[in-house]
């Protein structure tokens, strides 16, 4: 366990894709207002980013029960802001940044200097990595930076423009361990399809590392609907999963070669399977309310213990029908007395859609 340190916070960020910054306020607001902390979401966010202020400043031990990384679906990342400069004078910005650090009154183990995932966002990259080799020595000479204390927070750096940044931090266990909450996921050279990633991505960040030990061992087996081509099918094959992928259209030979794959051409809503498996991951295109009742109904039958899936999203009401589906699947589970634990994410590599992943109790 990590302490928290004795501070109070006035704003958290939340970075999430462009486009769901609603979403990403929103939830973070409800969140934080189902506790009794109040606060509203800033009117004039960045791109690819929420900011959301408390009324007034609340502990970081209290903003770290609250808000969660892992409970919140649109946030990529989590950082619980001090500071807004936004005059940052641009022939000295270390001063000021580094002066700000001091403010909380803790030491770091790393501080990343982020942008928001946004064409101006790349475009401010340059400024960041030309300021981090002196800042990083500016913080390790106020004795601010002590990299081998794995457990101290981490200071983040995000700027949103040239002469305006935020100051925040991450607490560990409650942040991504990727700058800017984006996993650098090389394609793997035989997966047939970018989406490949998508699950890649997903079995990293909804799994803990426990979980993807035990959780996730050769000769277990799989079902994958709406596997063609078969990115995610290759991914529980190159882990030793015996896998049955259904779907009318074809898988790659270069899945199939794995000796790991029996492919059905079979309507992934009415297939079912003999006996039961360990997973069921489905990437089939439809309604989402459809999706979820369906998922749930294979674990509620005991048809697969554990089940990863992609919602897609609707134009409008998207966080309402993430709840919706939520709230779907509980009500399932709970009819059949099953209890699993739901994480539901928009990953990196999700486009309009967020990943669900159910784990049976
Ligand atoms: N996850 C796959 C991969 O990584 O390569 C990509 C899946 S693609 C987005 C969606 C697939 O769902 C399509 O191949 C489509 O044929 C399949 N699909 C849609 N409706 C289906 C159904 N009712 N039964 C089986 N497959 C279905």
């Amino acid at each position: 366990m990590h302490a928290v340190p004795n501070i109070r916070i006035p704003y958290v960020l939340g970075y999430c894709r462009a486009g769901f910054e609603g979403e990403c306020g929103a939830e973070i607001a409800a969140r934080a207002a189902a506790h009794g902390l109040s606060g509203h979401v800033a009117a004039a966010a960045q791109e690819a980013c929420a900011v959301f202020r408390f009324d007034p400043p609340v502990p970081l031990a209290a903003v770290d029960r609250v808000l969660r990384l892992r409970d919140l679906a649109f946030a990529r990342q989590l950082v619980f802001g001090a500071r807004h400069l936004d005059d940052l004078p641009a022939g000295n910005r270390i001063a000021p940044l580094a002066q700000a650090a001091a403010q909380f009154e803790m030491r770091f183990s790393e501080v990343l200097l982020e942008t928001a995932d946004t064409n101006e966002g790349k475009a401010l990259s340059t400024l960041c990595r030309r300021l981090a080799g002196r800042l990083n020595a500016a913080l390790a000479e106020a004795g601010l930076l002590v990299p081998e204390a794995g457990n101290a927070p981490t200071l983040h750096i995000f700027f949103a423009a040239s002469r305006d940044a935020h100051v925040g931090i991450s607490l560990p266990g409650n942040r991504s361990g990727w700058p800017m909450g984006i996993p650098r996921l090389r394609m793997p050279r035989d997966a047939p399809s970018r989406s490949t990633l998508k699950l890649a991505e997903a079995l990293l960040t909804l799994l803990d590392d426990d979980e993807r030990t035990t959780l996730l061992r050769p000769g277990m087996r799989a079902v994958d609907l709406g596997a063609a081509p078969g990115g995610w099918t290759w991914q529980l094959a190159s882990r030793g999963l015996h896998v049955t992928a259904i779907d009318n259209g074809s898988i790659a030979p270069s899945v199939m070669a794995t000796g790991m794959v029996e492919h059905l051409r079979s309507d992934g809503f009415t297939w079912r399977p003999r006996r039961p498996v360990d997973w069921l991951v489905c990437d089939m295109a439809a309604q989402p309310a459809r999706i979820a009742v369906l998922v749930a109904d294979w674990l509620a039958r005991g048809q697969a213990r554990h089940a990863l899936f992609n919602l897609k999203l609707p134009m409008k009401k998207r966080l309402e029908e993430v709840d919706r589906c939520r709230g779907l699947i509980e009500q399932r589970l709970h009819a059949a007395g099953q209890r699993a634990i739901l994480r539901i994410k928009q990953l990196y590599h999700d486009r309009e859609e967020v990943t669900v992943c159910m784990l049976r109790d």
